[in-house]
């Protein structure tokens, strides 16, 4: 008799929110973490008096009550919607590119239309069939593959036929002739990690109609409450969490996953093993070889390590009115071409990188104390470079990175600089550091099509052997709920027998 039904590896969102469905469905449940505390990316930290969100800067797929997008359901099943409050916020972004544009979009369709088409008159018309062909095109989706529609064909969803494996650079340019346009319409590359020429068109219109319909929410307390309340979940139905808890081995036998052995070596054993360890750790670190099939590594070489992060975490001794802040999600974009800010992300330094401003006091006052601000500014880094620095030279390059960042920011909203209390950053290697992730990867795998939920399986080679999370499909919050939701059911087909 196995000392549980299911160990889960990391209480990253995939592996809390796999950990909550099986308990909810009456298994047993042992989650292990290496970090002292619950959420993976889905974390705070304190310094001074604030407290800064690490992760979180636009819940996607939630929706109203009356609107529900997928999120909430998920949130709903998993206990989380009870205990956690969920901020609406109406504003899209802010797009600002200085000496080309500066444009603020809101969270509806019809503002989306009418403020584009005003500052793009020549191109209205396009403008409104695009925005009606991501509509129709996520309907499309929604019938054939959420609802699984077993009369899928061509003829039926010609939609998804003709944009799902096109770049979104294709479409942008089968519909736009502006540059500038185009930029607009695309920021939210940044939250996929590719730039549009290398971003499947099915990945971006899934995020834009996400957000776009189901509107951009704020967690009161930051992402750190939804870990807070997962974990709570699990405990309060009898299950179990150790923090502090490193796995080093997956236990195989008679060819099935059996249990681990964790960084003390204790044995603990299970029906099956879900991990929310990147599919690297899993495959190369935690299993025998011998246990894969031969030609299981060719797979997996096949597949590139993700984008992580470089962050400036700011705390404000002013309201973000003072500091010129007036909306929550700000992209700052030196150029408008992506192409060449994506450039950036692969080396070290700060240059022409678009970064992401987020203040969280717009939709919480209360975020941080009174009269103060927190806001992050983000910027995407490959880690590879960043492995590169010598140890004795790495604080002096992530301080001038630090930097760099700065000064992007200086020319946008002058004087910041001289309204900040407190401040942290965060690398590439901050984020190995706390994920153990390679290259602190912070979406998994790029988001190149194969690497995308509908072709990626959560069941490993070997039975009883689960993937969850960012490296088992798409990273970000939504996915990665949704992921730990859909691991724990084909689980529980496992555990059922
Ligand atoms: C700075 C930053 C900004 C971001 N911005 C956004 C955003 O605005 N919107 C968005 O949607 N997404 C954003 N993301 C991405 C998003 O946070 C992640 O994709 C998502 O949270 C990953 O969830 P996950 O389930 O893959 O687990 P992860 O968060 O990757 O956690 C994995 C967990 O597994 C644990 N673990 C690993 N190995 C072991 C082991 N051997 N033993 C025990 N435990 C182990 C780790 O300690 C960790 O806790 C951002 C991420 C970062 C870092």
């Amino acid at each position: 008799m196995a000392d549980y039904d299911a160990i889960v590896i990391g209480a990253g969102n995939g592996g809390l929110a796999a950990a909550a469905t099986l308990a909810g469905a009456g298994a047993s449940v042992c989650v292990l973490e290496r970090h002292n505390i619950p959420g993976g990316c889905a974390t705070s930290f304190c310094r001074g008096r604030f407290e800064f969100e690490v992760a979180l800067h636009q819940l996607s797929g939630m929706g109203t009550e009356g609107n529900p997008g997928p999120l909430r359901f998920t949130m709903a099943n998993l206990g989380v919607l009870e205990r956690v409050e969920f901020i609406e916020s109406n504003d899209l972004y802010r797009i600002q590119i200085p000496d080309r544009i500066d444009i603020t979009l809101k969270t509806d369709r019809k503002q989306v239309v009418d403020e584009l088409s005003g500052r793009f008159p020549e191109e209205r018309e396009a403008i409104a069939n695009f925005f009606d062909m991501l509509y129709a095109y996520f309907q499309e989706l929604v019938k054939a593959f959420f609802l699984k529609d077993p009369d899928a064909s061509p003829e039926r969803y010609p939609l998804i036929y003709r944009y799902s494996m096109r770049s979104t650079k294709d479409v942008m340019d089968s519909y736009f002739r502006s540059p500038l346009l185009k930029s607009v319409i695309t920021i939210y590359w940044s939250y996929l990690g590719l730039p549009p020429s290398r971003l499947m068109f099915m990945d971006f219109a899934i995020t834009l109609y996400s957000y776009l319909e189901y509107k951009s929410y704020h967690v009161k307390g930051g992402s750190q409450s939804i870990s807070n309340a997962l974990a709570d979940i699990i405990v309060e139905k009898g299950q179990e969490i150790r923090f502090n808890c490193g796995v080093k081995r997956i236990l195989v036998r008679d060819g099935r996953a059996a249990g681990v052995i964790t960084e003390t070596g204790e044995e603990i054993s299970a029906g099956c093993v879900i991990s929310n360890a990147s599919k690297i750790t899993t495959y190369v670190d935690l299993i025998d070889r011998e246990h894969l099939p031969g030609d299981f590594f060719g797979h997996l070489r096949s597949s590139a390590i993700g984008v992580s992060a470089l962050s400036l975490y700011m705390g404000l001794d002013c309201p973000p009115s003072e500091a010129g802040i007036t909306q929550p999600t700000n992209f700052i974009s030196p150029t408008e071409d992506y192409e060449r800010a994506y450039e950036c992300a692969k080396t070290v330094e700060v240059s022409e990188d678009s970064g992401l401003l987020t203040c969280y006091n717009y939709m919480d006052p209360s975020f941080s104390p009174e009269g103060t601000t927190i806001a992050t500014f983000v910027t995407l880094k490959y880690g590879e470079p960043w492995m590169q620095i010598k140890p004795e030279e790495y604080h002096e390059i992530k301080f001038r990175c630090g930097e760099q960042m700065m000064e992007i920011l200086d020319r946008v909203y002058p004087g910041v600089r001289g309204r900040i209390e407190e401040f942290e950053i965060a690398t590439p290697l901050t984020h190995l550091r706390y994920l153990g992730h390679p290259n602190g990867s912070v979406y998994g795998f790029d988001q190149h099509p194969w690497e995308s939920s509908f072709f990626t399986q959560q069941k490993a080679p070997i039975p009883g052997l689960f993937i969850t999370g960012a490296w088992a499909g798409m990273g970000g919050f939504q996915p990665t709920y949704q992921s730990g939701e859909k691991v724990a059911r084909l689980a529980l087909k496992n555990i059922k027998g």
